[in-house]
């Protein structure tokens, strides 16, 4: 039989646990970065477009046609930026 006393424990150190994962820093969302010398981009070297690297158009086993670029190399290695993600 469990007591109200230790339920009310248990369920302080739940609250404990859910404050402290909810701030922990991995959580947190990285600021937006604008600057095209520091935005990393998949480029696929088969088409010619250059994506975020959270675009849900790149496949999770990447050939040897991808590469990973700075924004600003992609661009001025003639690529284009995927109509879907706007990188
Ligand atoms: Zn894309």
């Amino acid at each position: 039989m469990v007591s109200k006393k230790s339920l009310l424990i248990i369920s302080l150190l739940l609250l404990c646990i859910f404050i402290f994962v909810g701030c922990s820093p991995s959580n947190q969302v990285p600021e937006e970065e604008t600057d095209p010398n520091k935005i990393i981009v998949w480029v696929n070297e088969t088409t010619k477009i250059y994506h975020k690297l959270t675009c849900r158009y790149i496949p999770e086993e990447k050939g040897p046609n991808w590469r990973r670029l700075t924004k600003k190399e992609a661009s001025l290695d003639g690529y284009s930026s995927c109509k879907h993600c706007k990188p």
